[in-house]
């Protein structure tokens, strides 16, 4: 079968390797579709994480077609999403001992609602691989608080702030302020909820905040009415922008990879006691967004901006790294 494995910094090759056989606990999925993240995207820039090769692949969805007689609630001709944290055993890309840009992928332990979710009626399998990045954005909405009536802003709107958007909106949190560098991003941003745009390198963020979620006060400084800020873009200027912008008791929820220290002054954040915290993975909400995505495909569809044959890898991996790109879908022998 074919498998992407990554040997060094933009060395990235589909090799030709054995197909995996199942332990007993353990089952075998025919990868249907897996989605490009952008942490794919830093591994390959930074290098292998493991001795030789190193698998890539954690948005994934497929068809069992093996299972051990131990796997729990899992039989050959299910279809599922794979949750690539479910506690399991072997980390599903991201530096782990396999990876789902695979024709087959091993899964140890399988457990249907734990690392294995079956998929609801007809849902197609590349909508239900975007369940794990839409499951990240619906984390950091969970983090955040966000509750219909508050006003919220989301930096960065690739496949996480994007979905971040998205799962306010279904939340009925309809004040929805989206910032990004890319007006493409930032029309799908809109296309899925967001009530305002803010292009960062050309639109002043501070004014339009005062215009469309009010002008407060902090002991006599002037500042944004919005509740809760969501950062999914890691630009380092972010924090500050937010504390001096922060209304009282505002929350900030970082679910961004930086890779860098961040200084914070809080002296300019005392008198308003802003909350920040960080955001990682989808602890409890795997599940649900499957069974959400199943109740309205067609409404998720436009989440994933390109599609590539399995055979097209390299280009599908180029065309993530654009700015403009949302989410990349790799499709299996469709
Ligand atoms: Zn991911």
């Amino acid at each position: 079968m074919k498998a992407v494995n990554l040997y060094g910094p933009g060395d990235v090759r589909v090799d030709d390797i054995e197909t995996p056989a199942p332990g007993a606990a353990d089952v075998v999925i025919r990868i249907a579709a897996c989605g490009i993240c952008g942490t794919d995207l830093t591994m390959v820039r930074d290098g292998s994480r493991r001795d030789g090769a190193t698998p890539l692949g954690h948005e994934a969805a497929g068809v069992v077609v093996e299972a051990g007689p131990a796997a729990k609630g899992v039989r050959a001709g299910q279809r599922v999403a794979i949750n690539p944290m479910g506690e399991i055993t072997n980390v599903i890309g991201n530096g782990g001992t396999e990876g789902a840009f695979a024709d087959y992928l091993l899964v140890r332990d399988a457990e249907l609602g734990r690392n294995l979710i079956e998929l609801p009626g007809n849902l197609p399998m590349s909508i239900a691989a975007a369940a794990e990045p839409l499951g990240v954005g619906l984390h950091a909405v969970n983090r955040s608080g966000a509750k219909p009536g508050e006003k919220v802003v989301v930096f960065g709107v690739g496949p996480i702030g994007l979905g971040a958007v998205l799962w306010l909106k279904d939340k009925g949190v309809d004040d929805i302020v989206a910032v990004d560098l890319s007006p493409e991003r930032l029309a799908l941003a809109e296309r899925y909820g967001a009530k305002t745009l803010v292009r960062a390198d050309k639109d002043d963020l501070a004014e339009t905040l005062y215009a469309v979620h009010g002008r407060e006060y902090v002991l006599g400084a002037l500042c944004a009415g919005t509740d809760a800020y969501i950062d999914a873009a890691g630009a380092a200027s972010i924090v500050s922008t937010v504390i001096g912008l922060s209304k009282l008791h505002a929350r900030l929820v970082v679910p961004a990879v930086y890779r860098e220290p961040v200084p914070i002054h809080f002296g300019q954040m005392l008198s308003k006691e802003l909350s920040i915290t960080t955001s990682i993975g989808y602890p409890d909400e795997f599940g649900w967004v499957v069974a959400r995505l199943g109740q309205d495909p067609d409404h998720f569809a436009d989440y994933i901006t390109h599609r590539f044959p399995f055979n097209r890898f390299h280009e599908a991996f180029t065309q993530a790294g654009q700015r403009e790109a949302g989410k990349v879908m790799v499709e299996f022998d469709a």
